[in-house]
């Protein structure tokens, strides 16, 4: 089927089952054209749990679909692909933090959302690239555990007087990243402000102009009297930085700022999971509602 009809299909198909489609930033152009919603995971869940849709098509990662349904546990949700998982994520499992907190029992477990479902059960309060910081910086103990990003871990590690435990998993695509990266970067665009994402190393953050979450640099983008960008994060983001910003020029440092399972939602697959709805996440009472509390400390923090 061309890419015209795949669309129009889907749509029909959403309408019928009073649907939407939910796509990440860094989900491939298609996909962010189709959705009715884009943005970072969270964000699109809680804008997700305020919509009367009865079914959630998540184009992104297995987490991304388990956070939406842990906050929208009435609607269906689907992943379109269900072998597109997060490495990051699945670096630490309940069991991890659960021997942590045996340890370690006055030591907050903090818990970045891109995480599982189970590890978020666990956890005694989530963050987001964005609050990270404030999360933080709101525990009233003199050391708190971050887990699963020690990239973020270092990052908020520099804007508080506490002690910051970690765990040492990392995204593979922003780990990826060395300052050599950039620093030839900008030598070839002098001009360029270089944003970059907190999951990125240490050295990178080092050498940032702006460092911010995927909604942060958008709205940066918006805002900046910059023409050229050099972006950071994973290279999906760029086709709305470029919509938003049809006279600026953005630049993918190195080119290697792509997430394989990002990019493995098709329209192809949006309409076979419309079509069986079979790719359903749910989880399990229990663990959500365990979840759901982490998230929603997080909530009380951060607004
Ligand atoms: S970009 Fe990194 S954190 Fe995001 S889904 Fe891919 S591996 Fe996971």
């Amino acid at each position: 089927m061309k890419e015209k009809d795949l669309s129009i299909r889907i749509r029909s198909l959403l309408k019928e089952k009073n649907g939407i489609i939910l796509a990440h930033n860094y989900q491939p152009p298609e996909i962010q054209d189709i959705a009715d919603l884009t943005g970072d995971s969270l964000e699109l869940s809680r804008k997700a749990a305020q919509t009367d849709a009865e079914v959630i098509v998540f184009a992104g990662v297995l987490f991304m679909a388990e956070t939406a349904s842990i906050l929208c546990p009435e609607k269906t949700v689907i992943l379109p692909r269900l072998d597109a998982t997060c490495p990051m994520a699945d670096m630490i499992d309940a069991e991890d933090i659960i021997d942590f907190k045996k340890d370690n029992p006055n030591v907050p477990v903090i818990t970045y959302v891109n995480s599982t479902a189970s590890v978020k059960a666990e956890t005694d309060i989530c963050c987001t690239s964005a609050n990270c910081i404030k999360v933080v910086n709101s525990m009233d103990t003199d050391k708190v555990f971050m887990c699963p990003d020690q990239n973020l871990a270092k990052y908020s590690s520099k804007h508080t007087e506490k002690k910051v435990l970690f765990w040492e998993g990392y995204c593979p695509v922003h780990h990826n990243l060395r300052a050599n990266d950039v620093i030839n970067a900008k030598k070839e665009h002098p001009d360029a402000l270089f944003l970059a994402h907190p999951e990125c190393r240490e050295e990178v953050l080092d050498i940032a102009d702006v460092i911010a979450s995927t909604s942060g640099m958008l709205k940066t983008v918006a805002k900046s009297q910059y023409q050229e960008f050099i972006i950071g994060t994973e290279s999906g983001i760029i086709y709305p930085m470029q919509k938003l910003a049809l006279d600026k020029k953005f630049y993918d440092p190195g080119k290697k700022l792509i997430c394989p399972n990002m990019k493995k939602t098709g329209l192809n697959d949006v309409l076979a999971a419309l079509e069986t709805m079979e790719n359903i996440v749910k989880i399990p009472e229990d663990i959500r509602i365990k979840a759901l509390s982490a998230v929603k400390e997080m909530i009380k923090i951060t607004g």
